[in-house]
């Protein structure tokens, strides 16, 4: 049977679009579908613009740390307006970028939503096309809970980007990613921000140390950080939004911002007509080369929930395309060591195992740690530290985790995720000269060994 397509992508986010291009450029007759924006979560309501807002939200301090160095900075105020006007110009040109891209490599466009009708049949707009293989990298979306009035009142990261003002109050609910990045941003922005999170210390999964470091510095810049507590009920008064929280207490605010998770975006998508099965919260399940339960679709990024990253989708999108059109026959992506980053502030950089984890997985671990204050806020006069923290396992010596909060942590982790993939030691390291005077030649100078914690002590 003659196909109209040899690849479809329904969704043109970070995964969807990496994959058609580069299948296209392979020959393959390729279309996708877009329902919403192009260039997906990480371009419209993700990544990008969140990363605008971090950097508008550092200003504030920097004004004020400037005067350590001799500056008089005048009356500064922020424009929120102006702000969201300037993100949203810089968002129209990317998703520009993508549609001439996409263009450029020969795929078809189809901006509208597509739904599968079966295994090689998809319904698109008004129009039914089919397609020999078929890629479905539609993403993820916000999770609201069932608490009595959130999801009437309540935001999510979906909103925040578009508001016409500025909340003064913020009631943030969650731990992770999304949740801490937030709390920094309107902090920063000069918002009253609480930041709940259900369980004893946030941003579960990172190293102890960090998340300890980060919860005091935030402490510092005036977040109010409630642990143990969630949201019991929302409600709306004339001019603002009444919180009660699960600890009894109740706080009045402009914006409460839900950040408890996504969920993987699959329903209504006629998966289960085409065969595709998934998993109890929604995700797409996929073998090691991303094929579905059914055997010519595929699925990839957050849908698949597996590690929910812009460079993972696309590194996913891009190996597949090789694979299915390009003649590869190992293109598979490599998921050890990914580093990430969390944009708060102090920002978190982290790659590789973290100390409990190192723990667990090696017979024995040798700790590094430095928290100092940098050399900048001896003259700010800001009372702000920085952690850097290797994992080293003992027998091999392998630096097998590095965790870094303060100024820069992200773009200075990713140099050490190359070492580190390259299965550097600590020797490597301690050969190498450092950058003086830097935060980060504290990575290459760390020589004495953090004591021995009491095990015993710490099951107790
Ligand atoms: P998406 O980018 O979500 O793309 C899916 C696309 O499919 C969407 O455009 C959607 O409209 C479309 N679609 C869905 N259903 C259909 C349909 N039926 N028909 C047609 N189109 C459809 N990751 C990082 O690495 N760094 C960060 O700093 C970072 N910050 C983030 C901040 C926030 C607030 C959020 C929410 C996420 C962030 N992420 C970050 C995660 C990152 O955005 C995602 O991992 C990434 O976008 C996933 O790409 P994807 O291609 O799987 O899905
Ligand atoms: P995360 O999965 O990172 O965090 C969800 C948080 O919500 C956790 O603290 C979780 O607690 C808590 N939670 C879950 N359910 C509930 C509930 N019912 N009530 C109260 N709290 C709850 O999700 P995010 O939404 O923050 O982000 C989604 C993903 O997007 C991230 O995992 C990340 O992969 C990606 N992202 C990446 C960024 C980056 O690279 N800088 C930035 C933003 C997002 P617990 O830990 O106890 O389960």
């Amino acid at each position: 049977m003659a196909f109209d397509y040899d690849y479809f992508v329904i969704g043109a986010g970070s995964g969807g679009v990496r994959s058609a291009r580069i299948a296209a450029q392979h020959g393959a007759r390729v279309a996708i579908a877009e329902e919403r924006y192009f260039g997906g979560t990480c371009v419209n309501v993700g990544c990008v613009p969140k990363k605008l807002l971090a950097y508008a939200s550092h200003f504030g301090e920097d004004f004020s740390d400037a005067a350590g160095f001799g500056w008089t900075v005048g009356e500064t105020s922020h424009d929120w307006s102006r702000l969201i006007a300037n993100k949203d110009a810089e968002i129209d040109r990317l998703n520009g970028i993508y549609q001439r891209l996409l263009e450029g490599a020969g795929v078809t466009i189809y901006e509208a939503r597509a739904v599968l009708e079966g295994a090689h049949t998809i319904r698109v707009g008004d129009e039914t096309v089919t397609a020999d293989k078929i890629l479905v990298a539609t993403g993820g979306w916000p999770n609201l809970p069932d608490e009595p009035g959130v999801k009437e009142h309540a935001i999510t990261s979906n909103e925040i980007f578009h508001l016409d003002k500025m909340p003064k109050r913020v009631v943030i609910a969650g731990g992770g990613y999304i949740a801490v990045e937030f709390a920094s941003i309107l902090n920063g922005l000069g918002a009253d921000v609480c930041l709940l999170y259900r369980g004893e210390l946030f941003l579960r999964g990172f190293d102890y140390d960090v998340r300890s470091t980060v919860a005091e510095e935030m402490a510092k810049h005036g977040v109010d950080l409630r642990f143990h507590t969630i949201i019991s009920r929302v409600s709306k008064s004339h001019d603002c939004l009444i919180v009660e929280l699960s600890d009894g207490s109740m706080v009045e605010v402009d914006a409460v911002l839900m950040a408890i998770g996504r969920t993987p975006n699959t329903a209504g998508l006629g998966l289960e007509r085409a065969g595709v099965k998934l998993a109890e919260n929604g995700a797409i399940i996929v073998d090691d080369d991303y094929r579905t339960s059914a055997e010519n679709i595929y699925a990839l990024g957050d849908v698949i929930d597996r590690v929910p990253l812009t460079p993972v989708a696309i590194a996913e999108g891009h190996a597949l395309a090789d694979t299915l059109f390009g003649g590869f026959d190992d293109r598979s992506v490599d998921y050890r060591n990914i580093a990430t980053a969390v944009f708060c502030r102090p920002e978190i950089g982290t790659v590789g195992l973290n100390e409990d984890e190192a723990r667990r997985k090696h017979v024995a671990v040798d700790i590094y740690r430095t928290s100092f204050r940098p050399m900048k806020h001896t003259l700010s006069g800001r009372d702000a530290r920085s952690l850097m923290k290797l994992v080293v396992d003992r027998e091999s010596q392998r630096v097998v985790g590095c965790h870094v909060v303060g100024d820069d942590a992200a773009e200075m982790v990713q140099s050490v995720a190359v070492a580190i993939n390259c299965g550097a030691t600590k020797r490597d390291f301690d050969r190498t000269i450092g950058i003086h005077p830097t935060s980060a030649e504290e990575l290459v100078t760390m020589r004495q060994k953090a004591p021995e914690p009491d095990l015993e002590e710490a099951a107790e």
